[in-house]
């Protein structure tokens, strides 16, 4: 991307690789439509995706974080069952974007944040699995989730690999390689909120200085409140000043409320430029409503991103991304696409397979009696001159003086 159009941070709509077809509707064993299901701390949605990614029959409800993990995921069963009723047709299969570290193949919670009490442990795709038997359930982390519809459908569409980041009131990242989503070893790859950055701010994970708690929205609340108690014109007893605020006071021409924002920016780009390196993707995707700020925030972050590039990765397209609010419903729908973590769904009738009856134990093969030793052959004369006793003694130093007189031989006219 030329240096002209990132003078706006970002650009949105597809792309296409050379050499790749940009991807259309997909396709997969797991049909379409699909409900999606987005898992959020305060609230649950759920829609009807089609195979174009487009959402039809979306609804929300409140999550019932406070009454525990099975009101929750009661909450989430409602919450697709109104959209499959609203249908009123066939739907192939359910899709949930969960917050968390959440393990894919299981379709099940590893850890939580304190935003959902008990989280850890909620086998979401065994519960969905019983609720609606015959539908495909695929679980996964819900940025994940949303950097998979991205690449599907939005901003990457087309593209191979990318490092997609969202930054909103946390920050959350993903990497997809090949067009799939790598998850990692613990299954928390992409955690780039996680990483060590700068300051003593502690993070919501409980860590120290990690990037969420310096480039988040609420970090550069924190920044702007820190920077008003020292010097600003707020005071030290004003009443915490909202991200939307700082903005309009930055567009004022505040210039502690422009300098939070510049500096959050900043250190998520320098971040990232890490992160492009070690990986090479073919774009960055910068998503969340933090990013939704505009110019303010991602010049900044583009040309910290683009201080820690190679020359090889100087075009490196940063991209806005493209499906806003849908995002984490058509993500969590393409979830379903991933072979290796959509439950297929129970087929039905099928008799149950008998037991393989066991097989007699075979009766033990007598020991083979030792076959006497056979008489050592003479020993061979050793060869003039070089005799085995000879030829063992002579030692690396010996052939290496050889060789180098080989060398030296070689070298003379
Ligand atoms: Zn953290």
């Amino acid at each position: 991307m030329s240096e002209g159009a990132t003078a706006a941070g970002c650009g949105t709509g597809g792309r296409t690789a050379a050499g790749r077809p940009a991807a259309g509707p997909a396709t997969g064993p797991i049909g379409w439509p699909r409900i999606g299901v987005d898992v959020g701390g305060t609230k649950i949605a759920a829609g009807l995706v089609g195979p174009d990614g487009s959402v039809r029959f979306a609804r929300t409800c409140p999550t019932p974080a406070q009454a525990g993990p099975r009101a929750v995921l009661d909450a989430v069963r409602d919450a697709a069952e109104g959209v499959r009723t609203a249908a009123a047709g066939p739907v192939a299969g359910i899709g949930v974007g969960a917050p968390g570290v959440v393990d894919a193949s299981a379709g099940t919670v590893l850890s939580s944040t304190a935003l959902l009490p008990g989280w850890a442990g909620t086998p979401i795709r065994a519960y969905l699995r019983a609720a609606f038997p015959g539908l495909a359930v695929a679980v996964d982390n819900d940025v994940n989730a949303m950097a998979l519809g991205e690449l599907r459908f939005g901003a990457a569409s087309g593209l191979d690999s990318v490092l997609y980041v969202s930054v909103g009131t946390g920050i959350g990242g993903a990497y997809a390689i090949d067009g799939r989503l790598v998850r990692g070893a613990h299954h928390a790859a992409g955690e780039i909120g996680h990483l060590v950055a700068s300051g003593s701010r502690t993070c919501s994970c409980g860590g120290t200085g990690h990037v969420e708690s310096v480039a988040s929205g609420p970090a550069i609340e924190a920044a702007y409140a820190e920077a008003c108690g020292a010097s600003g014109p707020a005071g030290p007893s004003a009443e915490p000043v909202g991200l939307r605020e700082i903005v309009r006071r930055a567009d004022a021409g505040d210039p502690v409320a422009a300098a939070a924002i510049t500096g959050a920016a900043e250190v998520l780009g320098t971040v990232l430029g890490g992160l492009t390196c070690a990986f090479d993707p073919e774009a960055v995707v910068l998503g969340g409503g933090v990013a939704g700020i505009g110019t303010r925030f991602t010049e900044p972050l583009a040309r910290a991103l683009r201080r820690g590039l190679l020359p090889a990765m100087a075009e490196l397209p940063l991209l806005r991304a493209a499906l806003g609010t849908n995002a984490p419903l058509v993500g969590a729908a393409a979830l379903l696409d991933d072979a290796g973590i959509a439950g297929l769904p129970d087929v039905p009738g099928l008799p149950d397979v008998p037991d393989v009856p066991d097989v007699p134990d075979v009766p033990d093969v007598p020991d083979v009696p030792d076959v006497p030793d056979v008489p050592g052959l003479p020993g061979l004369p050793g060869l003039p001159g070089l005799s085995d006793t000879d030829a063992a003694a002579r030692t690396a130093t010996e052939i290496a003086a050889d060789g180098a007189a080989i060398a030296t031989n070689e070298e003379r006219p």
